[in-house]
């Protein structure tokens, strides 16, 4: 699933004048040791006859009808697996999208909503940096890149080495001159690896790194990374080169990528509090996020897991307010009622790329109303000049 995909997606309206209703349905697969049971399967399919029949009760459109039968479908014949499913389905306006998806982003739900409900795809918002995977040892290295949970190899630098000093049994001055040229060839091969980190940053085929390898050529590999792309790496963790599967390797690189996401969210979380204690490029609360998107200042956002809202939408020009006024005050159209204000504020942050981060248990922001955001530029601060360029 690429970005451009998830823009359309939040690009989408359903025109409610004509009956019509955008179908969001997420599948979660069991987990591969539960594939006997289907538990997931059948969860899903009872979740889309529940909606079948509340949509019959409430007379709805015949094209809700028919995306839920399809949908049906589909869930019936799903399978367990390691990857998620998601379908974005509105035939009133001739749309139908069906994406995998890392399984642990999705839980098994289905919306029925004027747009597609985007919260379990605003983890792949920009809080997803294009990542290598270098798997190292003393004369392989494996490069991969890691986009989601999709783990692809891109290259191999392989450098055998000489046979080391013990396999020929030689001992004293021989031995240890024969020792001498394995650790050389090796420093030579760390050195190839981190040119070639360093040239394939250049070429923007990366932006962060993890580094796999074995604990005992650590520190000789990372002396020998140039210094902005140690900059970039975001962890390492432990494996074999030589015998880890392609699977092992993307479970331990996600764990490492997800504890740096959310101990980036969590930093940039406090920084945005702060800031707005001090009156800077930082806002809390609904009301004053909401002026800010509407501005054009926010950067990004960070939420409470649990976030909701109810606030007001005008059909008319999009203004959103956080008070449940029947009119907009902005062009005079009656407003309408959202139960959730985050099922507009998530296409709005999509659509203008600002990174959308959720946060569990995040001290600073849950006094803040568990709503803030971190500004490019506070308008209400800025000079003309700068107001202009932005
Ligand atoms: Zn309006």
């Amino acid at each position: 699933m690429t970005r451009d995909e998830i823009r359309q997606l939040a690009a989408f309206q359903a025109d409610e004048t004509k009956g019509a209703c955008a179908l969001s349905f997420y599948f979660q697969p069991d987990p591969p040791q539960d594939r006997s049971h289907r538990r997931e399967a059948i969860v899903a399919k009872d979740m889309v006859k529940q909606a079948l029949k509340s949509a019959a009760a409430q007379n709805k459109n015949g094209s809700l009808h028919a995306d839920l039968d399809r949908v049906l479908d589909l869930a019936t014949n799903l399978r367990g697996g390691a990857r998620g499913r998601a379908v974005f389905a509105c035939s009133a306006q001739n749309f139908w999208k069906e994406y995998e998806l890392p399984s642990h982003l999705v839980a098994t739900s289905i919306y029925l909503q004027p747009r597609f409900q985007l919260k379990p795809l605003a983890a792949l918002l920009g809080a997803q940096p294009a990542l290598c995977v270098a798997m190292v040892d003393r004369q392989r290295a494996r490069f991969f890149d890691l986009r989601l949970d999709d783990l692809r190899e891109r290259g191999a630098i392989v450098h055998m080495l000489s046979r080391s000093a013990s396999s020929y049994g030689y001992n004293g001055y021989e031995g240890g001159h024969a020792e001498r040229r394995v650790a050389e060839e090796a420093l030579q091969h760390f050195k190839a690896v981190s040119e070639r980190l360093r040239t394939d940053f250049e070429k923007g085929i990366w932006e962060r790194l993890i580094v796999g390898c074995q604990d005992a050529n650590w520190s000789e590999f990372e002396s020998n990374l140039h210094p902005y792309v140690k900059q970039r790496l975001i962890g390492r963790f432990s494996a074999d080169v030589a015998s880890v599967s392609n699977e092992e390797i993307r479970d331990r690189a996600a764990a490492v990528l997800n504890r740096w996401i959310t101990e980036r969210a969590s930093t940039k979380a406090s920084e945005a509090v702060d800031l707005a204690k001090a009156n800077g490029r930082g806002v809390t609360g609904l009301r004053r996020v909401l002026q800010a998107l509407e501005a054009g200042e926010v950067q990004s956002i960070f939420l409470g897991e649990n976030y909701s809202a109810r606030a007001v939408e005008c059909p008319h020009c999009g203004h959103l307010n956080a008070h449940l006024v029947p009119t907009c005050v902005a062009c005079g159209h009656a407003t309408r009622e959202l139960t959730d204000v985050c099922d507009a504020i998530i296409p709005i942050a999509i659509r203008r790329d600002i990174e959308l981060f959720y946060l569990k248990d995040h001290e600073g922001l849950d006094r803040a109303g568990n709503i803030a955001a971190l500004l490019r530029f506070r308008s209400d601060q800025t000079t003309g000049q700068i107001a202009a360029a932005s």
